[in-house]
This record gives C-alpha cells, sequence and structure tokens, in this order.
C-alpha cells in the first residue's frame, strides 16, 4: 500500500513539474502568452535579449512608475496559470495592466530595429496586420502605426494602419482599437518600407475619375465644387409659360 502511494507520488511529479505558485518549467514564456491573446496579432514577439539590455530601455522606468520591477520579471518570466488568472485577489491582476503599457513601449522600439523589423516583415507576409479596403490597392498588406509616440491612458491615440500604396491612414479592427498607437509608433511604416523597398512596388497612380452618364465631370461641376449648380429660378411673378402670358 504504502509502495503505491510512493509511485503515485512520483507519477505525479513526472507529470507535473509546477512550482509553488502552480507555474510549470515548461509553459510558455509571457511574451508568447501576450502575442497569442485574442486582438494581438499585430504584436512580434520582442527578443528577451532586447528587453535584457538596460540600454534599450532608457527612460521606461520613469515613464512607468512605481510598478516597473515587478511588470519588467512579469515580461521575462513564464505565462500566468489559469489558476492565476482565475483568481483576483492574486498580485498578478495588479501588474498586468503595466506590463502591458512596458511590453508595448518596449516593443514600438523593437520593431525599429534590423531583427524587429525582420519579424514584422514575416507578419507583413502573412497578411497579419490585414489589407487596405481601397479598390485599386487591391488588397495590398497593411502596416500599423501610431499617429503619436506617446502613450496615452485614455485610449485616445489607439493603433491605426497604413497603405504602402495609397498612403492612407485606416482604423484598426473592431477589436484592436484599445492597442495604443504608441506600441508602433509614427515611424515603422516608413522605416519598414525603407528597409524593404521590394515590398512597396510602383506607386499606385490609379484614380479613380467619377463620370456622369459616362462623361467625366467638369472641375467645376465636381461634388466638391463650392456652390451647386442651381437651376435658374422663375421669378415670383414670371407666367408660367408663354401661352398664358396677359396680353
Ligand atoms: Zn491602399
Amino acid at each position: 500500500m504504502a509502495r503505491e502511494a510512493g509511485m503515485e507520488v512520483e507519477r505525479y511529479d513526472a507529470l507535473d513539474s509546477s512550482s509553488e505558485d502552480g507555474s510549470s518549467l515548461d509553459e510558455p514564456s509571457w511574451i508568447s502568452w501576450f502575442c497569442l491573446l485574442r486582438h494581438h496579432e499585430l504584436f512580434c514577439e520582442v527578443d528577451p535579449a532586447y528587453i535584457q539590455d538596460r540600454f534599450n530601455l532608457n527612460g521606461l522606468k520613469e515613464e512607468i512608475g512605481p510598478l516597473y520591477g515587478e511588470a519588467m520579471a512579469m515580461i521575462l518570466g513564464t505565462a500566468p496559470t489559469e489558476r492565476q488568472l482565475a483568481d483576483p485577489s492574486q498580485r498578478i491582476h495588479k501588474v498586468l495592466n503595466t506590463a502591458r503599457v512596458l511590453y508595448g513601449l518596449i516593443h514600438a522600439r523593437y520593431i525599429l530595429t534590423a531583427q524587429g523589423l525582420q519579424d514584422m516583415k514575416a507578419k507583413y507576409h502573412a497578411r497579419e496586420f490585414g489589407q487596405c479596403p481601397r479598390t485599386f490597392c487591391h488588397k495590398h498588406p497593411l502596416l500599423p502605426v501610431g499617429l503619436g509616440d506617446q502613450y496615452s491612458p485614455v485610449s485616445d491615440n489607439p493603433v491605426q494602419r497604413f497603405c504602402q500604396l495609397c498612403e492612407e491612414v485606416y482604423e484598426a479592427e473592431t477589436g484592436n482599437t484599445y492597442i495604443d498607437g504608441a506600441f508602433f509608433g509614427t515611424t515603422f511604416p516608413h522605416l519598414f518600407t525603407q528597409s524593404f523597398p521590394d515590398t512597396a512596388p510602383a506607386k499606385n497612380s490609379f484614380k479613380y475619375v467619377p463620370r456622369l452618364f459616362g462623361f467625366k465631370l467638369h472641375a467645376s461641376a465636381s461634388a466638391r465644387a463650392p456652390s451647386p449648380v442651381e437651376w435658374p429660378k422663375r421669378q415670383k411673378n414670371d407666367p408660367d409659360s408663354e401661352f398664358d402670358s396677359p396680353g
């Protein structure tokens, strides 16, 4: 009986290498877990070696505040367990949002490095950032962009998507709108295009031409003309036609 119980313990140890807090040695990293969350497909996995190099983190401690150390340890650690996520009293719930912002700000810097650009290129070719909705761009892959480089806690700078062909900016998918534009920055798509010029072939100069019954509209008659052309109005006392003219 005692021997059987011992075997049970042995088998349990072999199956589960959990530590006290429930994390396991072969669990995915926090970074992999974060990037696989729903709507997080815009993020690439930042190389932990990049995060461990203090030179790359200049100024972030001041921007993040007192939870910086804990957030950094979380980012470089393993994925949270289901047990931790399900229990709101767990410490991770106090740090998770700070870790998210810290990771986003590191991410914005990382994707401007040679390695980060390569990581994003793979996602670009897999069309993970979506494709241009403009008809004449023929589903050209989009790139994430921020309209500002400063993180906004009130989410007024959501990530947008840039098309290299029409050079227009489009709103992100509905689920991504809570992701801050500062996590991608204002420089990324333009540095990407300069680094990989083959991703943006000849500018798409095809412009849609509005027509009325097959004829091009004259510039002055365009819908954007400041004063619309009006039909001449009949004077108040004008007769309806020359036939009922008095006299
Ligand atoms: Zn386009």
